[in-house]
């Protein structure tokens, strides 16, 4: 078993990893930035260490200081958490080059994934069906324009190296496709460093679905189950839950079944998460694969009570999986919110600041993931998610009382925060009855 794990992270990710690892007793290591001093994960972690400036580039992103810091308190292996160095190849490669093992799967594996292009080429060759697009990049605006009217319109365009909903806009008509296609083309440029591009069909009111799988390093693949994360604003998600409402059991496996072979087929190990959207007629598509832990993993652990981060540290000390397919049975409903300091009258603006009172839910069937406490200063240097409200019911019904009621009773004085715009959404008609897809916010005029 690994001994001694960094956490290559901040905020309740990180959080949340040394907690799995102090239950493993396994030794944890923080890396902090002079922004996160007093953060908790700096407090919570056995050892904790300075690596750079508040600025990501020169903290959490900066290889060669993270490197040194799993050198000099000889940690044996990284945690990545989500965002920040999680789906970057080459950080992957040099830890296996250095021989501290990466929780998660091989760098030429997530160099092949991070390139949304040539994934789905591959899930296609896997045999998994993936939204209709381009073969690959799109090298032209006269290519992209050609290939729309062939597909007929409406169309989308995607950076391949987009992420966090980022670089990615539909285009109804020629006209729109031609500013766009420059639009996107540069934002990739500036977000991602990488302007490649590829085209696919826009497809109209989808819900988006993905299939949780876990891998070992023996060969011994399961999934479970899905999660629904089809409330969403400008392609980001702000609501998940499982199961999802509009899967059949019939779906439902068929889903799984082509999750877990595509993921046997390119010999995919550690946790991940394929994506999929689901149009009217329960067809469904491949849209990405992510090849870390996912925000919303905590309501997959909710209803079948594994542990994933506990499960990705065991795989990457090469253990077997200490479940079967048979073995994971799921148990009524869970759903989560993520709070965000942030103020939705004004344009969902992020709002960092001090913390001058705070209370959190709790009670049964709630779980709070956070690292947020009373006097904290959100620094307004990274992401604005605070804390995810996470709760666990008999069915979808008792899920949303629950996270309501929840919701209802954080307080988080000092700085604003989403929690009413989460109450709208909990309190909305069409999305207590179903009738709802990945435009829900904006078809509801919830936001812009
Ligand atoms: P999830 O499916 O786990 O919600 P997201 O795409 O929302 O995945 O991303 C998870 C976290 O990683 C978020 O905090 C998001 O801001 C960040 N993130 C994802 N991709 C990128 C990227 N390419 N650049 C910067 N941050 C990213
Ligand atoms: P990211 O890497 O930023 O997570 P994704 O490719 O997963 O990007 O897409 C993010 C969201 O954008 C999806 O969850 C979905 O709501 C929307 N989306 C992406 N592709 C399509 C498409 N072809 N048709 C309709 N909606 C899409
Ligand atoms: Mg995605």
């Amino acid at each position: 078993m690994l001994k001694k794990v960094l956490i290559a992270n901040r905020g309740e990710i990180a959080v949340r990893i040394i907690r799995a690892c102090r239950e493993m007793g396994i030794r944890t290591v923080a890396i902090y930035s002079e922004a996160d001093k007093d953060a908790l994960h700096t407090k919570l972690a056995d050892e904790s260490i300075c690596i750079g400036p508040a600025p990501s580039s020169k903290s959490y992103l900066n290889v060669k200081a993270i490197l040194e810091a799993a050198c000099l308190t000889g940690a044996d292996s990284i945690h990545p958490g989500f965002g920040f160095l999680s789906e970057n190849a080459n950080f992957a490669k040099i830890c296996e080059e250095m021989g501290i093992k990466f929780i998660g799967p091989n760098h030429k594996l997530i160099e092949l994934l991070g390139n949304k292009s040539k994934a789905k080429e591959t899930m296609k060759k896997a045999g998994v069906p993936v939204v209709p697009g381009s073969e690959g990049l799109l090298s032209s605006k006269k290519q992209a324009l050609e290939l729309a009217e062939e597909m007929k319109y409406p169309v989308m365009l995607k950076a391949s190296a987009g992420g966090g909903g980022r670089g990615i806009r539909v285009a109804y008509t020629p006209e729109e496709l031609e500013k766009e296609y420059d639009l996107v083309r540069q934002e990739a440029k500036i977000s991602f460093n990488d302007d490649s591009i590829y085209l696919e069909k826009f497809i109209e009111n989808p819900r988006h679905v993905e299939i949780q799988i876990l891998a070992d390093e023996k060969g011994n693949c399961i999934h479970l189950g899905e999660r629904d994360c089809s409330i969403q604003r400008r392609n980001q998600k702000v609501l998940e839950e499982t199961p999802s409402s509009i899967l059949d059991d019939k779906t439902r496996t068929k889903m799984g079944e082509v999750a877990v072979k595509a993921v046997k087929q390119i010999g995919y190990t550690n946790a991940g998460t394929i994506e999929f959207l689901v149009d009217k007629n329960k067809d469904f598509y491949f849209m990405e694969m992510n090849t870390r832990v996912q925000v919303e993993h905590p309501v997959t652990e909710m209803v079948t009570g594994v542990d994933i981060i506990k499960e990705q540290i065991k795989i990457a000390s090469g253990e077997k999986l200490s479940y079967t397919q048979k073995d994971i049975k799921i148990k009524g409903h869970s759903m989560e919110a993520r709070i965000n300091a942030e103020n939705p009258e004004m344009n969902f603006m992020p709002c960092p600041g001090t913390i001058t009172g705070l209370h959190l839910p709790g009670g049964n069937g709630v779980r709070v993931d956070t690292a947020i406490y009373s006097g904290y200063t959100v620094p307004p240097t990274y992401d604005s998610m605070l804390a995810k409200i996470i709760v666990h019911g008999k069915d979808r019904n008792e899920s949303i009382a629950k996270l309501k009621s929840a919701v209802a009773e954080l307080v988080v004085d000092g700085i604003q925060t989403n929690a009413d715009f989460i109450l709208k959404i909990l309190s909305n008609e069409k999305f207590i009855s179903n009738d709802y897809d990945t435009s829900f916010i904006q078809k509801e005029k919830l936001a812009k």
